[in-house]
C-alpha cells in the first residue's frame, strides 16, 4: 500500500509509492564507466597547475615545502564576492542586498581519479579539518549569517569540475529553508523541552530498521520520510548545534563514517551521483539547545518531475527500509580503495 509520511522537522509530506517499488539493484547506474585518469594536464585542481587555481587560502599540510593533500582556493566562478558589503535596500516590496558573501572550493586531494570514496579515512579526516577550519574562521566575520559546506558529485549532481571537490558558500542571510527548520526544532523544544534531534536519533537507533551503520560518535540512517531513493542522515550522537564544535575524535570517527558510508554508495550503486550537505546551525546558534547538526546526502537516482516541481510533494518508490537494507549489506572494506582506510 502507498503511504504518506512526513519528516519530523521540515514538515514536509511525501509518498512512498510502494505500488511502483524498484529494488535498489534497478537504481544502478548502467551507464558505461570510463577510466578516470589520475593526472589531467588542463585541470587547475591537479598537482602542478596550482598557477591555474586562484590564490591559495589555505593548505594542508601547512608548511608549503610539502606536497598538499587538502587545498582551499576562492571559487574562479563565485556565486557571491567577498570585495562587496551586505548594503541592504529596499524599494516597495523589492529587497536586496549587494552580493556579498564567500564562495571557496576545498581540492579533496591530489589524485584527479580518487573520489571521497577512494580516500583514506586519514585524507578524509584532513578534508573535515579543512571544513571546521573554514566554518569556524569564517563565522567570526559579522556579517556572515550562515555557511553551507556541500559536495556536488558527478555531473548529473552539478559538478562541473571532474576533480573530487568540496565548496562552501557563506551568505550574509539564513536561507528561508534553513530558518524554518530552526522554527520547528524551537517549537519543538519550547513544546516538550528536549533537541528534537536527539530524541529521534535515540529512537531510530531502538527501532534499528534504518540504521545503515553506526560507530562510537556517529549514527547514518535512511531518512524515515525519505523523498528520494536513499536519502540519508548522518547525524553526531552528542548533542552539538555547530558543526563548527566538532571535537578531535570525532572528526577522524566521522572520516571512517563517511568515507564507509559514501564507498557502499559506489559499490552498491555503481557510483552514483551525489549531493551531500552539512547543515548547522548558523552562528548566532551555535550554543543553541533546539538544534542539532547533521549531514544530508541524496543520491541522485532519480528526476523530480511536474507533481514534485508543482507541488514540493515528492513521490519516492524506494522504502527507506529496504535502502537501509541494502546498504547494510554491501562490503565495503575490500572493495574500495587501495590504500588503506581499513
Ligand atoms: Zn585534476
Ligand atoms: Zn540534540
Amino acid at each position: 500500500m502507498p503511504e504518506l509520511r512526513q519528516n519530523f522537522f521540515s514538515k514536509e509530506w511525501v509518498i512512498i509509492a510502494t505500488e511502483r517499488a524498484k529494488r535498489p539493484e534497478d537504481l544502478v547506474a548502467k551507464r558505461a564507466v570510463e577510466p578516470v585518469p589520475a593526472f589531467v594536464e588542463s585541470c587547475a585542481f591537479c598537482p602542478g597547475n596550482e598557477d591555474k587555481a586562484t590564490h591559495e587560502i589555505m593548505r594542508l599540510p601547512e608548511n608549503p615545502s610539502e606536497a598538499w593533500s587538502v587545498r582551499v582556493v576562492p571559487n574562479k566562478f563565485a556565486a557571491l564576492s567577498s570585495e562587496l558589503q551586505p548594503t541592504r535596500s529596499l524599494q516597495h516590496l523589492r529587497r536586496r542586498i549587494e552580493g556579498f558573501g564567500f564562495h571557496e572550493v576545498i581540492v579533496d586531494g591530489p589524485d584527479h581519479s580518487r573520489s571521497m570514496a577512494l580516500l583514506t579515512d586519514a585524507n578524509v579526516a584532513d578534508v573535515l579539518r579543512v571544513y571546521q577550519e573554514r566554518y569556524n574562521s569564517l563565522s567570526m566575520d559579522a556579517r556572515v549569517n550562515h555557511i553551507t559546506i556541500f559536495k556536488n558529485h558527478g555531473a548529473d549532481a552539478g559538478a562541473s569540475q571532474q576533480h573530487p571537490h568540496s565548496q562552501l558558500i557563506a551568505t550574509p542571510v539564513i536561507p528561508s529553508q534553513v530558518r524554518q527548520r530552526l522554527f520547528e526544532a524551537l517549537r519543538h523544544y519550547d513544546d516538550v523541552g528536549e533537541c528534537m534531534f536527539c530524541h529521534m536519533v535515540e529512537r531510530e537507533i531502538e527501532d534499528q530498521t534504518r540504521i545503515v551503520l553506526k560507530s562510537e560518535h556517529f549514527v547514518v540512517m535512511e531518512v524515515f520520510a525519505s523523498a528520494t531513493p536513499f536519502a540519508t542522515y548522518i547525524f553526531p550522537l552528542r548533542h552539538m548545534a555547530s558543526f563548527g564544535d566538532i571535537g578531535t575524535r570525532e572528526v577522524t570517527d566521522l572520516a571512517r563514517v563517511l568515507r564507509t558510508f559514501l564507498a557502499k554508495l559506489y559499490v552498491g550503486l555503481g557510483n552514483p551521483a551525489l549531493n551531500y550537505t552539512i547543515r548547522s546551525a548558523p552562528a548566532d546558534y551555535s550554543a543553541a539547545r533546539h538544534f542539532h547538526w547533521y549531514v544530508s546526502v541524496i543520491p541522485r537516482l532519480t528526476r523530480a518531475a511536474g507533481f514534485e516541481l508543482g507541488s514540493g510533494m515528492f513521490i519516492n518508490t524506494v522504502l527507506p527500509e529496504t535502502a537501509a537494507e541494502f546498504l547494510r549489506n554491501v562490503a565495503v572494506d575490500k572493495a574500495v580503495g587501495t590504500s588503506g582506510g581499513a
